[in-house]
């Protein structure tokens, strides 16, 4: 049975450099697909990536990457805001497609509803001051 799961891969300092994901095509015939990479040499680093192959090759990949030091996540992300660098412009009130942010009467500032928020990213791109955070 074939399995696919969108992970993170954490990657301590001493392991950045090292051939990880390769190692996971040649030693275990699992196929990935890099979504977002940050690796920085002589520092940590992620990538998150679509990983399939057989369930069995699979599970055996993750427990090569576990043994190699490698922190394993499902993907998840989250979107919240930096209430210190919030100005209330209201640039996010039109982009938004589930009607998170709404105009708070008295004070006509901006209220973020985390709860109506579906991670389309849309705020990211808009927000003036790069308020609005996207974390895995
Ligand atoms: S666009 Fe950014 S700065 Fe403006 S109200 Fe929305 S979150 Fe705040
Ligand atoms: S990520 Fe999309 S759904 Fe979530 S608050 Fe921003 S615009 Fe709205």
């Amino acid at each position: 049975m074939k399995v696919a799961r969108k992970i993170v891969l954490h990657f301590p300092a001493q392991l950045v450099e090292k051939a990880i994901a390769y190692r996971l095509v040649k030693d275990f015939d699992l196929q990935f697909n890099i979504l977002k990479a940050s690796i920085i040499p002589d520092s940590e680093g992620f990538i998150v990536l679509e990983l399939s192959g057989e369930k069995d090759a699979y599970n055996q990949g993750i427990r090569f990457l576990t043994r190699a030091g490698v922190k394993i996540e499902p993907l998840s992300q989250n979107v919240s805001r930096n209430e210190e660098k919030c100005t209330h412009c209201g640039a996010c009130l039109t982009v938004c497609p589930t009607g998170a942010f709404e105009v708070e009467d008295a004070s006509r500032r901006i209220f973020f509803n985390h709860d109506k928020c579906i991670v389309c990213g849309n705020c990211l791109k808009a927000c003036p001051p790069r308020a609005m955070e996207l974390h895995f």
